[in-house]
């Protein structure tokens, strides 16, 4: 989501004429795009901060911007801790910036609205495009301060979303990913009958995108028609993401998740028993509240269970203002951090094994970029969203897909070698 965002801001820059620097220091103008899930990514803005401010001393006239969750949630109090900063921006407000940028409208723009449709967009990569199809969230999760700062749950009408789509396809690009806290939920605030399973049989029909995957999957509203969608439409990869948070139905209940651990492993047989190779990825958070050694054993047993492609793993971070910061039994932090090592080792060698044993396989790849580690290599992404290094093809090759074979496997991914050009060579 804050790389779209990122996105966008980068338009909006380039669309009043700004060029890209190497160096803060260089800049005219800096924009920090922030997060506001956990106390790390905060602490990390103010160091930058920090930095900034030596930068402005040295370059008067450079204005540095706070964008994002943490402008939103912290607003004024921002400019209270850091009176250097120029502009304080949430998430919903970012077509805002040039008007801030040229003075006219105070500091600070947090206001609940929506984000027009039509914001100029300047992509990392051309052949792939975020869109987001749902802002917001409902659910409430008792950690999370996601719904706190970035409202409740709004669906983008479809007929935008394909239009915004077929106009990208027209541009070039490949592949979009549908992003939403809960991409489940699409469609239950819009008049027209169209929900996320419906959606991604609209976009499977244009023409030019070759792949479409999505994010976020929660457990609760996974529905059986996306999961058929997700199995029958031939241009949504087999990937899906779905945090499960926990491996215990105790602190699964005192984060308000509104599944069981039996129910999550039913959902995950279900996905795998329709979609066979299905990559599966998760996010979870080690030492919430009350989480006992047994409760995060669970934990551990159902990653060694599940065996899961990827995970996103965390420690609990109290977020002021959410449920679980005032539960009692907070675990200490060198506790959290132990659980979640353990969960980290035990994670990065089931994504080794899993990885080790596709060596040999042929996987479809869109190749995406040049691989800065080798001269004349390119990389790619399997469907099902795996990294590959492809040896042995020219960069007239971006923007194709081509079957590879993989070669070495790695924590990253794999190294391959494009299968027509080992068939033709034999
Ligand atoms: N909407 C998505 C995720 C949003 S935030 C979902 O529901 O899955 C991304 C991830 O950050 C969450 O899945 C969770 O694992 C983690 N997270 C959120 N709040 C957190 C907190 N207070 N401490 C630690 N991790 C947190
Ligand atoms: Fe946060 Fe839960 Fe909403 Fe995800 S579903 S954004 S974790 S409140």
């Amino acid at each position: 989501m804050n790389k779209a965002d990122s996105e966008r801001i980068a338009g909006l820059l380039a669309d009043m004429g700004g060029n890209s620097v190497d160096l803060p220091e260089e800049a005219d103008v800096v924009l920090l795009n922030t997060c506001s899930v956990r106390d790390h990514a905060e602490q990390r803005v103010y160091g930058k901060l920090g930095q900034l401010k030596k930068h402005k001393a040295a370059r008067p006239g450079m204005k540095i911007g706070v964008c994002g969750c943490m402008a939103q949630k912290e607003g004024e109090a921002l400019l209270l801790r850091a009176p250097y900063v120029d502009l304080v921006v949430g998430p919903d407000n970012l077509h805002r910036i040039p008007e801030l940028l040229h003075g006219d409208s105070g500091r600070v723009a947090v206001a609940e609205g929506e984000l027009p449709d039509e914001l100029p967009v300047r992509r990392e990569n051309d052949l792939h495009a975020w869109v987001t199809v749902i802002r917001g969230c409902n659910n409430f999760c008792s950690y999370c301060i996601v719904p706190y700062v970035r409202g409740r749950e709004r669906s983008r009408p479809a007929g935008i979303i394909v239009d915004e789509i077929k106009a990208l396809a027209g541009d070039g690009c490949k592949e979009v990913t549908l992003l939403g806290q809960n991409v489940n939920s699409y469609g239950k605030n819009l008049a027209d009958d169209c929900d996320f399973a419906a959606l991604l049989e609209r976009v499977n029909d244009i023409d030019g995108i070759d792949r479409i995957r999505f994010a976020t999957s929660h457990p609760k509203d996974m529905s059986d028609r996306l999961i058929r969608a997700v199995a029958d439409l031939p241009k949504v990869c087999e990937q899906i993401h779905l945090p499960v948070q926990a491996g215990d139905d105790d602190t699964l209940k005192r984060m308000g998740r509104g599944y069981t651990v039996s129910d999550y492993r039913k959902l995950v047989d279900k996905v795998r028993a329709a979609v066979p190779d299905v990559i599966l990825s998760t996010d979870v958070i080690a030492g919430f509240p009350g989480e006992t050694e047994a409760a995060f054993q669970g934990t551990m047993k159902l990653f060694r269970d599940i065996r899961y492609d990827q995970a996103y793993m965390f420690h609990y971070s109290p977020r002021t203002g959410t449920r679980a910061a005032s539960l009692e039994d907070q675990i200490p932090p060198e506790v959290r951090k132990r659980r979640l090592a353990e969960l980290i080792e035990l994670q990065n060698d089931v994504t080794c094994q899993i990885n080790a044993a596709a060596v040999g396989k042929v996987e479809e790849v869109l190749i995406d970029r040049d691989n800065p580690a080798d001269a004349g290599g390119m990389m790619g992404r399997t469907r099902g969203g795996k990294t590959v290094a492809v040896k042995t093809t020219g960069s007239d090759s971006r923007g194709r897909l081509i079957k590879v074979s993989l070669r070495q496997a790695h924590l990253w991914g794999f190294v391959g070698e494009p299968f027509e050009v080992l068939c033709s060579s034999r």
